[in-house]
């Protein structure tokens, strides 16, 4: 996609007409639901993308590496900890060694927040962010909002509380980057230390009441308690947690409110979700994850299709692929 960043660090290195794009391409790909293998990198050379996950992760890692292969790339899965990065080597060095090993793209998970700022304008390969600290989470945001988008149509004026740790959440501040652009407004609700002390945002707002934030959304966001990320007193909330702010079938009930509820897992039963809610058609978290490949598989493909001016990806034909430039990618 012509003018993608390079590194995708932040859901603002996008703008909208490049969202949009990335919407459209999901569709497709969704709408094919077949592995793309034979037809995406048709006589190119094949690209190789790595993850890197210096963190936890189960859904990220599996679905960028299903995106990658139905797209017919070549897969390496950097082990960080058994990487050179354990014997001092600095980010930017086990990346410059990746691409000179013929790596493309990587992506990245780490601890650290911004710490993938600095290859902006200067970047060793082509890089999109896994989640980074307590900072970002884009392609999670974007995939979200591409299964908003199929749920519920138009997003113009639809509320949406997120429920949770939001201050720790990367997630949460990536949906409050992404979701206001589609015309949304969003409640941020938790107890204290999980909701920030203000907010200067005219689409977003701050609740300390799970009911009241419940009332007056059209569906709901909820996160888990980000407990890996906790430096004081937030861990007090715990007990009284799924009592104060969690939900289930029957708080929704009672409010009235049958409505979409979601989830970007892993999920904590009993504490920000029952076990009815979870098992319940209004829990759109399965439908997430589905849709995260096709969202991947979009991202992955705009970033690697910039890598040479004269590649050019066809978004709105029926057949969405790379055409092949004078020099190929
Ligand atoms: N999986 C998401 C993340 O990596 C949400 C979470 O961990 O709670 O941020």
């Amino acid at each position: 996609m012509k003018g993608f960043p390079s590194v995708l660090e932040n859901i603002n290195d996008l703008n909208l007409m490049q969202i949009q794009a990335l919407l459209s391409l999901t569709t497709e790909y969704k709408k094919k639901d077949i592995d793309l293998v034979e037809s995406f990198y048709e006589g190119f050379k094949t690209p190789v993308v790595a993850t890197s996950f210096l963190e936890n992760s189960t859904r990220t890692k599996h679905s960028f590496a299903i995106a990658i292969q139905k797209l017919g790339g070549m897969y390496i899965d950097f082990n960080a900890e058994t990487s050179s990065l354990k014997k001092g080597e600095t980010l930017e060095e086990t990346l410059l060694t990746l691409k000179h090993q013929g790596v493309d793209c990587c992506i990245i998970r780490t601890s650290v927040s911004n710490e993938l700022a600095q290859f902006k304008g200067n970047h060793p390969l082509k890089i999109i962010n896994g989640g980074d600290g307590t900072n970002q989470h884009p392609t999670q945001a974007l995939l979200d909002l591409f299964t908003m988008v199929e749920n519920h149509g138009d997003l113009k004026g639809k509320t949406m509380a997120i429920i949770g740790d939001c201050v720790h959440s990367r997630v949460t501040h990536s949906l409050v980057e992404l979701l206001p652009q589609f015309g949304m407004n969003l409640i941020l609700c938790g107890p204290e230390g999980y909701i920030p002390e203000s907010i200067d945002s005219k689409n977003v707002s701050l609740c300390d009441n799970r009911d009241e934030a419940i009332s007056k959304s059209d569906f709901l966001y909820l996160l888990r308690i980000q407990k890996e990320r906790h430096t004081g007193k937030e861990d007090q909330h715990f007990a009284t947690y799924h009592e104060k702010y969690g939900c289930s079938l029957d708080v929704l009930g009672k409010l009235n409110k049958e409505i979409s509820v979601y989830h970007p897992g892993p999920a904590n039963i009993g504490v920000e979700i029952s076990a009815d809610l979870i098992k319940s058609p209004l829990y759109q978290g399965y439908k997430q994850v589905e849709n995260s490949t096709y969202m991947r598989m979009a991202i992955i493909a705009a970033i690697l299709s910039n890598r040479n001016i004269s590649c050019q990806l066809e978004l709105n034909g029926d057949d969405a692929r790379i055409k092949k430039g004078p020099t190929g990618l």
